[in-house]
C-alpha cells in the first residue's frame, strides 16, 4: 500500500468501514448492530463463522482513539458476538484480532478455528491474501448462518 493511500485511510478518506455501510456486499452480510459496533458475517467462510465486528460511531483507527466507555463497550460486545458465533459453529478454538493493516478503521476479526482448517496451528494470515483459500457458502446456507448467529446475539 502506498504511503499516500495509507495517509488517506488514516483520515477516513475513502474508508470502506465508515458508516453508512451496506447491509450486504461482496464481502459481508450484516448480522446485527450493538451499542458501538455492528457484526457482519464474512462472505468467505473458509473458517466457518468468520465475522467482522466494526466500530460504528465514527472513524477511529486504534483503541486509544476511543473513550474508556467506548472501549469497554467495544470489548463487551466482542464477548457477546464471539460467544454467539461459538454456540452456532462449535469451533475447536477462536482467534480474535484487531490489526487494521489494510483497513485501519477499528474492527475485530472473529475467526473460528478447526483442527481441519487450512492453517490450523498458525494465524490465518501467514501467506499473501491472493494465495489464501476462499470458500463461499451457497446463498441459502450463508443466510441461514447469519440468522442463527443473529438469534444468539439477541
Ligand atoms: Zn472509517
Amino acid at each position: 500500500m502506498s504511503l499516500e493511500r495509507w495517509e488517506k485511510l488514516l483520515k477516513g478518506e475513502g474508508c470502506p468501514f465508515c458508516t453508512p455501510r451496506p447491509e450486504e456486499n461482496k464481502f459481508w452480510s450484516k448480522v446485527c448492530s450493538f451499542s458501538v459496533l455492528s457484526l457482519y458475517l464474512h462472505k468467505s467462510q473458509t473458517y466457518r463463522g468468520y465475522a467482522l465486528l466494526i466500530f460504528d460511531p465514527r472513524h477511529a483507527t486504534k483503541p486509544s482513539d476511543l473513550t474508556v466507555e467506548e472501549w469497554e463497550s467495544f470489548c463487551s460486545v466482542l464477548h457477546v458476538a464471539q460467544s454467539a458465533i461459538e454456540k452456532v459453529v462449535l469451533p475447536a478454538h477462536m482467534n480474535v484480532a484487531a490489526l487494521g493493516n489494510q483497513i485501519c478503521h477499528l474492527h475485530w476479526h472473529i475467526i473460528p478455528r478447526y483442527q481441519d482448517d487450512p492453517r490450523w496451528g498458525a494465524p490465518i494470515w501467514t501467506t499473501h491474501e491472493s494465495e489464501m483459500q476462499v470458500v463461499s457458502l451457497p446463498q441459502g446456507a450463508h443466510q441461514e448462518l447469519v440468522r442463527d448467529i443473529r438469534a444468539k446475539c439477541i
